[in-house]
């Protein structure tokens, strides 16, 4: 903690320097987009769905753009956007402590200079990598400097054209709610293009009494004495195994399908301009290559993670040894493993975590079903050559420079290219930026320069008129003054 200065004092200095500095900057400009009412409704000009830190980047970007009639909505509460203080079970980030996070280019908005000002320059020196709660502590503090409009507990449940626009409909605390935006932005995470894989061979009616994924909410004081049974290799499934046997699992033992453990972090190599600001200067050819390449490589877990999964005795792995099927035993029972590999045979565990990651399918997202048929896809745009097949990554969404959905054929209704997807799908079209935290500003950069332009095209006349209508007289207090 800071020897000198109280943590709120810190901040209140921090914010003082962050005040100047927008305002050297002349941020947020103006607004300049003209209003849009239909049937007696303002309509909002962007709606943000996720306030996690691309719906952050985003409504940031957007504000200090000067299009300021936006509103954010998120399912979850207030400090809980995003996985870190809910479903992830890491002790700290993956990343390196000096990621600047979505700072618009301005110091005082860092992730450092947060910390700092609240824990002192020393805890800073001190601190290894980011806590969890940390960094949730640093999220709620942009949305809070920033003034971010952001209603909480509120969920987008469905999206339609409506004649131009898009319709939202909103689960809130106060029930439903229908409002109409020009523009959304989905950034609603790494679940939110698909949800959790679930692999085939589990029943689905094991979850929540036997099963749970490694993204679900778990009572883990429930696995105290018990074994537990994890499929997969990589972050979360190490990380729900540690957990556990934190909690006072009796074991916790890891299946993992390949022989060994992916050794290199390919996100970290690609965490560069290059990658983040020019993949999707590559044409479909070569950013295929390189989707297929690094789907292919996957990233290892995490050596803390590996290391505080090892310190707990009753930890265990077994690499080459895929799970082929899983039954539920009797009422009141376990579950049941048949493994491949070397050493087929069954194994049973009282609970079963599946840490087989996240899902890209745009039918399975229940609030774009308006519009799912009409999605274009990787698969729709681009055959790959035989050898560079993947299923999996041909279901992406095909995005366009902006972020937004594009047609699969003429009978897409136009209003598609009004929904901006900033979340896991944005991954083969534009890369990690809408995923990892090192190019979440530049993802909200370019969506929010691409919804400016549309809102340009689209109020071209208003726009005009606006300029036809300003008066400042310039040359007043000169003699070359004509009075109009
Ligand atoms: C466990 C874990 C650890 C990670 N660690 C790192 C790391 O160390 N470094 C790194 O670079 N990246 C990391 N990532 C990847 C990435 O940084 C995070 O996933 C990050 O949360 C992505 O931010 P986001 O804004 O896209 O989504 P999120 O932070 O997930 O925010 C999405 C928000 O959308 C809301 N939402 C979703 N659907 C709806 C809806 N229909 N209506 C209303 N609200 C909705 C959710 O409530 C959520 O708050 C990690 C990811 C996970 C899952």
């Amino acid at each position: 903690m800071n020897q000198t200065l109280r943590p709120e004092a810190g901040l209140a200095a921090l914010e003082a320097r962050l005040r100047r500095d927008l305002e050297m900057l002349q941020l947020p400009a103006k607004d300049w987009v003209p209003a849009l009412h239909r049937g007696g409704e303002r309509v909002l000009d962007v709606a943000i769905i996720g306030a996690g830190m691309c719906g952050i980047a985003a409504a940031g970007a957007l504000l200090f753009r000067g299009v300021s009639h936006i509103r954010l909505f998120d399912a979850a509460a207030p400090g809980e956007e995003g996985p870190w203080v809910t479903v992830a079970r890491m002790d700290t980030l993956r990343s390196p402590k000096t990621l600047p996070g979505p700072c618009f280019g301005i110091p005082s908005l860092t992730f450092r200079a947060f910390f700092e000002a609240r824990e002192g320059a020393a805890a800073w020196e001190a601190l290894y990598k980011i806590p969890n709660a940390v960094w949730q502590d640093y999220l709620s503090w942009l949305i809070r400097v920033l003034g971010l409009p952001v209603a909480h507990r509120t969920r987008l449940v469905a999206l339609a054209p409506e004649e131009g626009l898009l319709r939202l409909t909103l689960d809130t605390p106060e029930g439903p709610r229908r409002l109409l935006a020009r523009r959304a932005v989905l950034a609603t995470g790494r679940a939110g293009a698909g949800g959790l894989a679930w692999p085939g061979f589990v029943p689905r009616d094991l979850r929540p009494a036997r099963a749970a994924h490694a993204y679900d909410p778990i009572d883990f004081a429930r696995l105290a004495g018990r074994s537990l049974g994890v499929i997969g290799g990589g972050a979360a499934a190490w990380d729900n195994a540690a957990t556990a046997l934190e909690h006072g699992a009796a074991s916790a033992t890891l299946y993992v399908r390949r022989a060994e453990l992916p050794q290199i972090n390919k996100g970290r190599g690609s965490a560069g301009p290059a990658y983040l600001q020019g993949w999707d200067a590559l044409d479909a050819e070569r950013r295929w290559q390189l989707i297929a390449y690094l789907h292919d490589m996957q990233a290892p877990p995490p050596h803390e993670t590996v290391h505080r999964a090892l310190r707990q005795p009753g930890f265990r792995i077994e690499l080459g040894t895929p799970v082929e099927a899983v039954r539920g035993e009797g009422p009141g029972g376990g579950v049941v493993l048949s493994l491949g590999g070397a050493r087929p045979r069954e194994v049973r565990h009282d609970f079963l975590v599946v840490g087989t990651g996240f899902r890209v399918d745009m039918d399975a997202v229940p609030e774009l079903a308006a519009f799912a048929p009409h999605i274009a896809r990787w698969g729709d745009r681009y055959r790959p050559p035989p050898g560079l097949s993947r299923p999996e990554m041909e279901a992406f969404p095909f995005l366009g420079p902006g972020f937004e959905l594009t047609p699969r054929g003429p009978e897409a209704p136009p209003e598609l290219g009004l929904i901006h997807l900033v979340n896991h799908g944005a991954f083969a079209s534009h890369g990690s930026i809408a995923s990892d935290i090192p190019g979440v500003a530049e993802a909200g950069e370019r969506v929010a320069r691409a919804i400016l332009r549309g809102l340009v095209q689209a109020e071209w006349p208003a726009i005009r008129a606006a300029l036809e209508a300003f008066d400042e007289p310039e040359l007043a207090t000169t003699p070359f003054f004509v009075p109009r």
